[in-house]
């Protein structure tokens, strides 16, 4: 599961394609459906009328060579060229409706895969979030998209059509002519794809170099310029030159390779098409001369050959496109077979608590079997009370908060929330009666209010104003010049620590949840505004149950139930003036934090 995606088997390029169907052919969207059939009826027309153009061309020469008395104003060939121009055009523009009609059902495609594949990823756990770059995610769906629309791009406009002008050509062919002339052109255009695309799988290596060197560097040479101060410091503007030059070495030998490759495919294909032409002309030649065909007929087969190859020219570009398509394709539908570790039971029971009791019976976690994170954890908060935790950093705390959370499932025990195991009801249940301020608060890339409403999307302004004023952060907002317009930044770096953990209380504070979870909540916060935000904090989870995860004792000392975890166990539970009395790891902690200031 760690690694889900280099386990998946490698899927075939009919397979990825295959996966594309139910996109391009929507169950339930006749509209869709249709525009399919409709655009296949334009392409088979633009091509009928592709195939007859040169006909018309070969029956106005075979005109032309009539002696001049023949030629009447009627039977001169100008009624014909108008047909071909005509037919030129129309040609034309059955193909363009093609794509017009297509256009639609090709961004629906792309569309609806690029949502399931987000909604898909927003369902996966925590531990492939964990384990992933989130950078990478986005790229693959976008690549992935991308892919997408030159598989379609290059089938629709190039490969299927083309297709279908080699059918037509033929049965043309064989109906007006000889076998033969349909096996020649055959032969030709078979050779010519063969040849194009075993030149290309050997031509791929270059290109992919190509593009790791220029990448690379680029890579160095951003670096450099990066840590300018640092090569100024050392001296070392060579050695800097020298590394960049590696690449760019590396990327000038690719590129030369590359473009011999591709003289020796254009003169490869050339070659093919040369013998092609010959042999037909040859053979049209002879039958010419035994007064089996005419001139016209001579320039109608050259036409065809001439005609069918032409769109073949970027053979070699579009089988490289398609190949690095489907691969990006195959990462993407690759995420969408990663199974979901959290999933909601089949029949999940109904849960709507006010004012949630949390129990944790007999609990064990761990993230990785080989070490045990949380031993057997029992404790209750019931319905309306307060329990902090404490206890030594890695102890276990935050753990306790995504395991109540559902973000990871308990390996042991049972987590339940009003007597309901949390494994039993819904996730969104279960998430919507939880609100939680975490340790290291991220925010969106937008508005503080977009940041503050977002714990209540719906919610009207002024409730969204007096969750910041609850907050304490009303005041500091009102003296930016944008207000709550400010934008805060990339990941809210715009915002100081201590302000960014005031957006994130406002927003919970608006959410109005059953059960406040506040993991160490306040602790970027100076004292003064910690003690006025506990007060706030209070006031609004007043008979609300509240789970505070805690560093600092001074903020837990109302608690109901103050819970001391050491590795993963609770070593002590109580009151604070219990545990003060009991002497032990608590009121250890306590003393050192008296001692050091943080408690005044
Ligand atoms: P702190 O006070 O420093 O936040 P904490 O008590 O909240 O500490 P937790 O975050 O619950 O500690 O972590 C408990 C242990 O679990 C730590 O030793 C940590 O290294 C480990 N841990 C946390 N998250 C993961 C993870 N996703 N995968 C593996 N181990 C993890």
């Amino acid at each position: 599961m760690k690694n889900a995606h280099s386990t998946l088997d490698k899927k075939s390029d009919l397979t990825i394609l295959g996966l594309l169907v139910p996109y391009l052919w929507p169950k339930g969207r006749i509209d869709l459906k249709g525009r399919v059939l409709i655009a296949f009826f334009f392409l088979t027309i633009s091509k009928i009328i592709n195939v007859y153009m040169p006909i018309l061309y070969k029956e106005s020469i075979d005109l032309l060579g009539l002696s001049s008395e023949a030629l009447t104003w009627l039977s001169l060939p100008v009624l014909i060229i108008l047909a071909y121009g005509a037919a030129r055009l129309g040609a034309q523009v059955f193909n363009e409706l093609k794509d017009i009609i297509t256009a639609k059902v090709e961004h629906y495609a792309m569309r609806e895969v690029a949502l399931d594949t987000f909604k898909h990823i927003h369902k996966l756990s925590l531990r492939f979030h964990l384990d992933r770059k989130m950078g990478g995610l986005s790229r693959t769906i976008e690549r992935g998209v991308k892919g997408i629309e030159t598989v379609l791009r290059f089938s629709v406009f190039n490969i299927i059509p083309g297709l279908f002008e080699m059918l037509f050509v033929s049965i043309v062919l064989w109906v007006m002519y000889d076998i033969s002339y349909v096996i020649i052109i055959f032969l030709t255009l078979f050779s010519y794809i063969f040849a194009t695309i075993q030149m290309t799988t050997w031509r791929i290596t270059f290109v992919r170099q190509m593009f790791s060197s220029e990448n690379d560097s680029n890579t160095k040479a951003i670096d450099s310029l990066l840590n300018y101060e640092t090569v100024k410091y050392f001296g070392n503007e060579d050695h800097e030159t020298e590394r960049y030059d590696v690449g760019l070495r590396t990327y000038a030998h690719a590129a030369i390779k590359g473009k011999q490759s591709l003289s020796a495919l254009n003169i490869t294909q050339g070659l093919i098409i040369s013998v092609g032409l010959v042999a037909l002309m040859l053979m049209a030649a002879f039958d010419v001369r035994n007064g089996l065909m005419t001139v016209g007929d001579f320039v109608l087969v050259n036409t065809y050959l001439i005609q069918l190859y032409l769109p073949l020219n970027i053979l070699g570009f579009a089988y490289r496109e398609i190949k690095l398509s489907l691969t990006n394709m195959e990462e993407m539908f690759d995420l969408l077979d990663v199974p979901h570790e959290i999933t909601d039971s089949k029949d999940p029971l109904p849960f709507s608590s006010k004012d949630a009791c949390v129990t944790f019976e007999n609990v064990s976690f761990d993230y990785n079997p080989d070490r045990a994170i949380l031993k057997n954890i029992s404790f209750e908060v019931p319905s309306g009370k307060t329990c902090a935790i404490v206890g030594s950093s890695g102890a276990g705390k935050s753990t306790i908060s995504r395991l109540l959370f559902r973000f990871y499932d308990i390996t042991k025990g049972a987590i339940k929330l009003d007597g309901i195991d949390i494994r039993d009801m819904s996730q969104k249940d279960l998430r919507h009666a939880i609100g939680m301020v975490p340790q290291d608060t991220v925010l969106f890339n937008d508005t503080i209010y977009y940041n503050i409403a977002y714990g209540n999307p719906k919610a009207p302004k002024e409730a969204v104003l007096e969750a910041a004023r609850l907050a304490k952060i009303h005041d500091f907002i009102e003296t930016l010049p944008q207000g709550y317009e400010t934008m805060v930044g990339e990941r809210g770096l715009k915002l100081s620590g201590g302000e960014k953990q005031r957006v994130a209380i406002a927003r919970t504070l608006l959410k109005r949840p059953a059960i406040f979870l506040f993991d160490e909540a306040t602790s970027a916060l100076d004292t003064q505004t910690e003690k006025e935000i506990q007060k706030s904090i209070k006031a609004v989870s007043a008979n609300h149950t509240t789970l505070i995860i805690a560093h600092r004792l001074s903020t837990v000392i109302d608690a109901d139930q103050i819970i001391v975890l050491d590795h993963g166990e609770i070593i002590e539970r109580g009151t604070h003036t219990d545990l003060l009395k009991a002497k032990g790891l608590y009121a250890k902690m306590w003393k050192k934090q008296l001692e050091g200031g943080e408690i005044v």
